[in-house]
């Protein structure tokens, strides 16, 4: 049951318009104006006190309080309070009015800033009298306009007792038993007057739980609807071909790419169409993985295709695929630099079925590029497309089963939320073999003892990119510095060695050619804007070097340094930096310390928050009231397995669930569907 704020007595029009502003306009939704924050002050023993934190204190009032006044209006209030036995002297400012309220031997609480030095409290906030045990949790409400906490707190008391017995349950109760929450009216009360700190812990419990719960229920079932909405696409791969490809490889897989490619296979021989995302770090082998898989599609007769964010990147997949399964596969490369009658000829190739494997760029996605029988749809750094380029790739196909790849790991949290309606495989194992990078932040007057270091290395046979500085929002001053620091270098090294210039102006003719001089060890040195990020493998360079790091995320400071220790020799990164916050000091020492890409997803979740991790703000990010999707991850991971449950055994069709069927319907479309 839910009424109109107005049909509360007390409630006029006036205070139902200051309301609107907070989107309240039922009965339902003052209930659940949640606390954004709660001030806790636990009492302690003096010892105990910090100097200079907000403390609470209880003692009894020694002497009536004493009054001056100062300045114009200006008042000082100071008394003297036993605590434990010693006196410790209160001060209130701008208070007068207190001092007929504070009299001397009465029981009272203080509030306020402690010194330690002169045992000395400046009080924020008193209360005289006993106390109990919720008065140091003060709620704090978001409010707008003109009514105070206090109105707010009473407004809601007022609803709460006339309107008490319409909060229904929406939870089963073997959920409650099983979690030891609290029911749903006790705990709406608890979250607005909390009566203990425990309480309180057990309320917020409870409503995380359910706020993902019902998020969770929802990402499930729009999975099972897309699943169930596809016609099948078994593909029948043939077992013995595979398994001699996987053979002819010159290394054995790792067990977790042994176990992704399991998953992965099971999924395209099963009639659902697959959508899953399969996370490794840089380099844990996730193209080797891909081409086992696209070869499989082949082996069922049908055509698998590889989409990639650059050229560069695109063309190097397409050398290491045809080497890889020569007289196994046909294997195009389209990008955008086909053009023309080449073009038309590869398209025929394509829609005749007479090219098994295509790898490209968004050139992939055009109209004009149709396939016969689009079994695979695999794209790479899935991150750096847009919705509508992965759907128009999915939609070539008769619903192609499609693989999404990211070397930016997703910390797990952030994969259940926003990917909750794929299936999610996980590489999280280096091939045998590789040695650490190591990685060493210095300051910006080290750039000679660089230069020489890199010299150094040069001599030794090997190779080095350097990152050149950036200019925020700004690329066409970022290719200045980048051009800039090209000729620095060439100055310095007195032209002793071949020094390459990367950057995104570069018409892509330039760039392969430029990134081609590169991996043949022509070029020695690479300076580049970030344009080298995604991908690139050139073994046989040793030595990355990013100036201007603080700015960058971790994550993408981790997928430039994945740029080296690509081979068998030990490799350096150096992040040059001279970070003025503390976070920007912290993130550089993180990169020092730490080289699993997975970990480092997480700092930089816990350092940046969900907003801002993918860079710029991910739309579709879900907004949670009491959850905190980093914080309470644990919770989130449970909701999830409940609402599989819920989902796979079609449980809300039963009375114990119909409340929270009831909530779900109200999304668009999701329940009739079901039913
Ligand atoms: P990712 O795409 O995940 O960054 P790649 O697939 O490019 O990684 O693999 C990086 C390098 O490791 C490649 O040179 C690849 O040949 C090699 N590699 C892949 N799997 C293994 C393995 N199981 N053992 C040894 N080397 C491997
Ligand atoms: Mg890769």
């Amino acid at each position: 049951m839910n009424e109109s704020i107005l049909e509360v007595k007390g409630i006029g029009e006036k205070v139902a318009e200051q309301l609107a502003f907070m989107h309240i306009y039922e009965t339902n939704d003052i209930l659940q104006y949640f606390p954004y924050r709660y001030d806790i002050y636990e009492e302690k023993p003096l010892q105990e006190l910090v100097h200079d934190e907000k403390v609470t204190i209880k003692g009894k009032v020694l002497y009536n309080p004493s009054l001056t006044f100062f300045g114009k209006k200006k008042s000082r209030l100071s008394f003297t309070v036993e605590v434990e036995g010693i006196a410790v002297k209160a001060i209130m400012f701008n208070r007068a009015f207190a001092k007929k309220q504070i009299q001397q031997g009465q029981d009272i609480t203080l509030t306020g800033k402690w010194d330690a030095h002169r045992l000395q409290i400046t009080v924020s906030k008193y209360k005289t009298g006993k106390m109990e045990e919720n008065d140091s949790i003060t709620p704090v409400y978001s409010l707008k306009g003109d009514l105070t906490s206090y109105k707010f707190q009473k407004l809601i008391k007022q609803v709460l007792d006339s309107h008490v017995d319409d909060i229904t349950e929406i939870l089963p109760a073997s959920y409650l038993e099983n979690y030891k929450l609290p029911e749903r009216k006790a705990a709406v009360r608890t979250m607005h007057f909390p009566e203990s700190r425990v309480a309180l812990k057990h309320a917020r419990r409870r409503f995380i739980y359910e706020e993902f719960l019902l998020f969770q229920l929802k990402m499930q079932l729009i999975r099972k609807i897309n699943r169930e909405s596809t016609k099948g696409n078994e593909q029948d791969y043939q077992v013995n071909k595979v398994e001699s490809f996987i053979t002819s490889l010159p290394f054995t897989l790792t067990d977790a790419q042994q176990k992704a490619l399991t998953e992965i296979l099971k999924d395209m021989k099963s009639a659902y169409r697959m959508n899953r995302l399969l996370q490794g770090d840089v380099g844990s082998g996730k193209t080797a993985v891909a081409a086992i898989c696209l070869y499989a599609a082949v082996t069922a007769g049908k055509q698998g295709a590889l989409m990639v964010p650059t050229e560069i990147l695109a063309e190097q997949h397409f050398q290491s695929f045809q080497t890889m399964l020569e007289g196994r596969a046909d294997v195009a490369l389209l990008t955008g630099s086909v053009k023309g009658k080449k073009r038309k000829e590869l398209t025929r190739q394509i829609e005749n079925q007479e090219i098994d494997i295509v790898i490209g760029t968004h050139a992939l996605i055009q109209e004009d590029v149709l396939f016969k029988a689009l079994g695979l749809a695999i794209v790479d750094e899935q991150h750096r497309f847009g919705v509508a380029q992965r759907r128009t790739l999915r939609d070539k196909g008769l619903d192609p089963d499609v693989l999404f790849m990211t070397a930016t790991p997703i910390p797990r949290t952030l994969a259940i939320t926003t990917f909750g309606d794929m299936d999610v495989s996980i590489i999280n194992q280096l091939p045998s073999g590789r040695k650490e990078i190591e990685t060493l932040w210095v300051k910006e007057n080290m750039f000679e003892r660089i230069l020489d270091f890199i010299q150094e290395r040069v001599k030794q046979g090997e190779q080095a990119y350097i990152i050149s500085p950036l200019i925020e929002e700004s690329d066409k001053l970022d290719i200045q510095n980048a051009v800039d620091l090209y000729h620095q270098l060439t100055a310095y090294y007195d032209n002793e060695m071949e020094i390459g210039l990367m950057h995104g102006r570069l018409s892509s003719a330039e760039k392969d050619e430029v990134m081609r001089d590169f991996a043949d060890n022509r070029v020695k040195v690479l300076v580049s804007t970030t344009v080298v990020e995604v991908g690139v493998n050139v073994p046989n360079a040793t030595v990355m070097v990013i100036y201007d790091a603080e700015r960058f995320g971790l994550s993408q400071l981790h997928q430039l340094r994945g740029r080296v220790g690509r081979g068998s020799k030990q490799s350096y990164c150096i992040l040059i930096a001279e970070p003025k916050g503390e976070v920007g000091k912290e993130r550089m020492r993180i990169m020092s310390e730490t080289s699993d890409g997975f970990e480092l997803s997480e700092q930089d979740l816990q350092l940046r928050g969900p907003g801002d991790f993918f860079g710029r703000k991910q739309s579709g990010m879900p907004e949670f009231k009491v959850a905190d999707m980093v914080h309470d991850y644990r919770a989130l991971e449970t909701a999830r397995q409940d609402a599989q449950h819920i989902v796979e055994n079609n449980l809300l069709q039963s009375e114990d669930y119909k409340y929270l069927k009831e909530i779900l319907s109200e999304e668009e479309g999701l329940l009739e569907k079901l039913d």
